[in-house]
């Protein structure tokens, strides 16, 4: 048996690795930098832990709740980790603000002495030089992100402070780096990449196949033929149902359409959402009509149908919805009704490029105290919603204008740039987000459109490889998803390419005669293959360079 398996048997209590974990810690013990992946409950944990114990030194893990962090030094500590006894307490700690003056003495001693081997802090900590100093003198031998998507704005989850834990691995002393991650998208995945400096990464995505949702796409000739069909597909749910809108007026009219459904949007009275989730939890009720505010956090097992009765944003949205069916693992179908046209009306939906005024304003307003300043004081001097200032102070951010000190306010950091081009620079950040925006409307319209298998399409998005068609969506029932033809395209699924104008990307999916990349700067593409071919468009990047 070898060491990984050894280790996770013994100090954990696990008979066996799960796909994925141990190759990422193969990647872990030899020293490479690891994106992992996973869903949450995947197990990415294991993917650090268990190597850690083969490592001859301390391992810094940044984790952004000290809820989470309480957790996994629970687990850790406990003489149950991994749950059946088998390995008693592994050595870890905490250091965050919350502790006291004497608990914090006693958790360096503990790193000091060695026998406390994982250390959880918050980014906040890694802000703070002394306490870099410190660790970086133990000699580190692994830099754990947990969350790694807090570090993308494109993540639902933005902290500033990630985006000090690029440098803070050099001043560590660069040991090797493991994010983890349950977010799947493509943009999260290479923002992680680029901003937490990853060289050469090992990049892990498992487990996001649901094959037993029956994935749907119908091509609806008008809006009255789609309608019906929407009300079809609750009609034969055989169980509980989600139904999918855009607005909040086409949630309570579907809503009104069918018999014992109820509508759920973020324009309705707490009381009456926290109703609705309830009664739907609960069994009281078995159809809901929403828009995407609905479904955080709902854990219902049984739910059998997914509608989306028009075309969501990305297939970000679409699959995460989708995945709200068939927790237990029993059969689901999933069926979006979808119109072309509708595509359009997302466009003209979707957010606004940020203005040059606010944002120089914003810039200046933060410039103009002499130390750090709350947002809520920044909010009531400039006048604006909460929402705003935290849109602006994100592209701020970004651009290098503005930063958080450990306690949430915010300043200007050394060498910033002024007001004014930060506030152009802020907008060309912004342009590029909506640009991106556009071309995963673009995959969702590729997704609804392909004839190849629907699923192997979706993962493909995720950065997940299924070889052959599924056999449960409809376009392999049809038989017109040919699986593609292995060994003739010019680059991997997932390799990393360059174009002239358009720079790095990612090739995500090849269908017929045509490839999609997903670039950095720009989003989504799709070009001809004979043209990439013959006109060399596209070269392999050389990540590792
Ligand atoms: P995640 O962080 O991906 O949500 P965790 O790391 O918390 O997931 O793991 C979820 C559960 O799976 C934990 O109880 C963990 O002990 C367990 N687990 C992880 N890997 C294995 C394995 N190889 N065999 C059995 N249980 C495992
Ligand atoms: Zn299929």
């Amino acid at each position: 048996m070898n060491d990984l398996l050894r280790v996770a048997r013994d100090a954990f209590g696990y008979e066996a690795l799960r796909p994925g974990q141990e190759e990422a810690m193969r990647a872990v013990l030899a020293g490479r930098d690891v994106l992992a992946v996973m869903p949450t409950g995947a197990g990415k944990s294991a993917v650090y832990q268990v190597p850690a114990l083969l490592l001859d030194g301390p391992v810094v893990v940044v984790s952004p709740l000290i809820a989470l962090q309480r957790d996994q030094v629970d687990g850790l500590t406990d003489d149950c980790a991994g749950g059946d006894c088998a390995g008693g307490d592994l050595g870890a700690v905490m250091l965050n603000s919350a502790m006291s003056a004497a608990a914090w003495r006693q958790a360096r001693e503990d790193l000091r002495a060695g026998s406390a081997r994982f250390v959880f802090l918050a980014p906040e900590q890694l802000a703070r030089e002394e306490v870099v100093d410190e660790l970086a003198a133990l000699g580190p031998r692994l830099l754990v992100v947990d969350e790694a998507h807090c570090v993308s704005s494109w993540g639902h989850d933005f902290r500033p402070l990630y985006l000090q834990l690029g440098s803070a691995r050099a001043r560590l002393g660069n040991p090797p780096v493991v994010a983890l991650t349950a977010t799947a998208s493509p943009q999260v995945r290479a923002e992680v990449i680029a901003r937490l400096h990853l060289q050469d990464p090992l990049v892990l995505v498992e487990g996001f196949d649901r094959p037993e949702i029956d994935l749907r796409v119908v091509h609806c000739a008008d809006a009255d033929v789609q309608r019906a069909g929407v009300l079809d597909a609750v009609a034969v749910a055989g169980g509980s149902a989600l139904v999918y809108v855009a607005t909040r007026a086409a949630a309570e009219e579907i809503a009104g359409q069918i018999p014992g459904a109820d509508f759920y949007h973020a324009g309705r009275r707490r009381a009456d959402r926290d109703d609705v989730q309830r009664r739907f939890v609960d069994g009281d009720l078995d159809v809901v009509v929403a828009t995407t505010a609905f479904g955080m956090g709902i854990d219902k097992p049984d739910v059998r149908a997914v509608v989306h009765a028009t075309v969501p944003d990305s297939p970000d949205s679409y699959y995460q919805e989708v995945g709200r069916a068939a927790r237990d693992g029993s059969p689901a179908v999933a069926t979006l009704f979808y119109r072309p046209e509708d595509l359009g009306l997302r466009t003209f939906f979707s957010s606004a490029v940020a203005k040059v005024g606010p944002l120089q304003e914003t810039a200046a307003a933060v410039r103009a105290h002499a130390g750090p300043v709350e947002p809520g004081d920044l909010r009531r001097e400039l006048g604006v919603t909460a929402s705003r200032l935290a849109g602006a102070v994100n592209l701020l951010t970004e651009v290098g204008a503005l930063t958080e000190d450990g306690r949430g306010r915010l300043l200007v950091p050394p060498g910033a740039p002024k007001p004014a081009p930060a506030a152009e620079a802020a907008v060309a950040v912004s342009e590029r987000q909506r640009g991106v925006e556009r071309s995963r409307l673009e995959m969702m319209r590729a997704l609804c459109e392909t004839a190849a298998c629907r699923r192997q399409f979706l993962l493909g998005y995720f950065g997940e490889q299924l070889d052959a068609g599924c056999g449960n969506c409809d376009t392999c029932r049809a038989g017109t998803a040919r699986e593609h033809e292995a060994g003739d395209e010019p680059f991997a699924v997932g390799s990393s390419v360059e174009h002239g104008d358009w720079g790095a990307g990612q090739v995500m999916h090849y269908e017929d005669d045509r490839v999609t990349v997903l670039f950095e700067g720009v989003g989504y593409r799709t070009l001809a293959l004979d043209l990439v071919r013959r006109d060399e468009l596209l070269h392999a990047l050389d990540v590792a360079g």
